[in-house]
């Protein structure tokens, strides 16, 4: 299997002819809702192309953070960590979650009053967090050669095992009634009478009342056949994971260059703390300008290429029938090549932060392509004007963490539950007044 190895997860075998909700996606997203609406005593179907977890659930750092949130998440994330908490008890697996900390360091005085600005953020929640200096710094980065004026140290943040986590929560909806399908991709909606009834996979029809579409990085492309427009690109970000060592530091650390989370093997997850590449595509003209203030603000760690995801996704069907065979069956996982350079900078920047760092190898390296929204906060919202479908996707490099709760929100939605937080900031409709596109 490409990519880290996510555990071991043994499929249902057969589809079921009629379910309550189908999740589409077996990621983070997908696999917590499916908990939730399992939990509720829904009967749920996860549709996954490839394998759970594959994408990017097992791909990403495996940081679980509050601190420098965009505020309108800070309530969900909030929940989020209420539910780390319980979550190994409740699944009866391990999710590898701790609350270690998290530090964001600053080198210059600019940044530091950034940082410093942004613990207000936390004002009404009474949570711990505040810049650190000297001694102090120097206790909680052990050994550390940096030159830092300070970092935001927020012990409330912690991390989980990427790997782990989805297929725990995969199994945990399992016990509780869920079906698992993988290797079948959902090609699209069944609708009649404006509304959603079903949906067309690959191995056949499933009847539902509701779908939630968590489909990460394709999402917008599922999307976009049922006429709805969804506004996400993808960016790419490498990683690597090193040998076990002692010594290292427990909390996760952010500095210019890489940034380090100790994993529950004794080894780190590294990479670039502060370059994305961007792959120039012709979605990236088609949104170009929604995308145009995202992009001057991350600028300085913006790479845009060329590459040959250029001719791929130029290649890509954008409508198909339901008998025809989709992109999502011919790409069952989606593994973008690490970047060679990225991956040496990075982890000589890291080794020469951390020496003791210098005992470890690295083992592993990959990368993972991020979904992101021209907002860089996701969509959890009903799509008005197609009842029955909710989209849960878009989370912009920060879905990890925050999952658990995403997906109580999205099932909080289908079943018209109370929301767990308001839901406003979420909406889809913040993109556009008519999200429904003239096919
Ligand atoms: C390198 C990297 C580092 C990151 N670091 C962090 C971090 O430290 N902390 C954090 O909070 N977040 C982090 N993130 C972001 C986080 O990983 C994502 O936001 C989160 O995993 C998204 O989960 P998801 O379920 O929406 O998507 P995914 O995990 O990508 O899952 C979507 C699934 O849908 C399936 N699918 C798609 N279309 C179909 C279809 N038509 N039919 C069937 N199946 C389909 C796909 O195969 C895939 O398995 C990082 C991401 C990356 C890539």
């Amino acid at each position: 299997m490409p990519g880290p190895a996510v555990s071991a997860f043994h499929p249902d075998p057969s589809l079921p002819a009629k379910v309550d909700v189908i999740v589409i996606g077996g990621g983070i997203i997908g696999t917590s809702t499916a908990l939730e609406l399992a939990e509720r005593g829904l009967s749920v179907l996860i549709c996954e192309k490839g394998q759970i977890g594959a994408e990017q659930s097992s791909r990403n750092w495996g940081w679980v953070r509050l601190s420098m949130r965009d505020p309108r998440e800070i309530p969900l994330m909030l929940e989020a960590v209420r539910i780390w908490e319980g979550l190994d008890v409740r699944l009866g697996r391990k999710t590898g979650y701790r609350k270690t900390g998290i530090l964001f360091t600053t080198a210059t005085q600019k940044s530091y009053d950034l940082h410093a600005r942004w613990i207000r953020q936390l004002d009404p929640h009474q949570i711990e967090c505040r810049m650190v200096e000297g001694k102090d710094l120097d206790q909680l980065m052990r050994g550390h050669q940096m030159k830092v004026k300070g970092a935001l140290h927020t012990p409330m943040d912690g991390r989980a095992e990427p790997q782990w986590v989805a297929p725990a929560i995969a199994e945990g909806a399992r016990d509780r009634g869920a079906k698992v399908i993988t290797g079948c991709a959902v090609r699209s909606l069944d609708i009649q009478a404006g509304r959603v009834t079903g949906v067309v996979t690959e191995r056949g029809r499933v009847a539902c009342d509701a779908v939630v579409l968590a489909g990460g990085a394709w999402s917008r492309l599922f999307a976009g056949n049922a006429g709805i427009e969804l506004p996400q690109l993808k960016t790419l970000n490498t990683v690597m994971r090193t040998t076990a060592i002692e010594g290292g530091p427990e909390a996760s650390i952010w500095a210019k260059g890489f940034a380090l989370r100790k994993r529950e093997d004794g080894g780190y997850t590294v990479a670039s703390g502060s370059e994305n590449i961007v792959d120039i595509v012709p979605d990236s003209f088609r949104l170009g300008l929604r995308f145009l203030p995202a992009f001057m603000e991350e600028r300085q760690s913006l790479r845009f290429r060329l590459s040959g995801r250029w001719r791929e996704e130029a290649g890509q069907a954008r409508r198909w029938a339901p008998d025809e065979r989709t992109p999502f069956e011919l790409c069952r996982i989606l593994d973008p090549e690490p970047s060679q350079r990225i991956l040496r900078q990075s982890w000589a920047r890291a080794r020469s932060a951390f020496p003791v760092l210098e005992s470890a190898e690295i083992v592993q390296s990959w990368a993972g392509m991020i979904d992101v929204t021209p907002d860089a906060i996701p969509v959890i919202s009903p799509v008005e004007e197609l009842p029955g479908l909710l989209i849960s996707t878009g989370f912009s490099g920060h879905g990890f963490g925050i999952g658990p709760a995403a997906g109580k929100l999205a099932a909080d939605l289908v079943t018209g539950d109370t929301p767990l937080v308001d839901p406003t900031p979420f909406r889809l409709s913040r993109f556009s007044d008519g999200s429904r596109i003239h096919l």
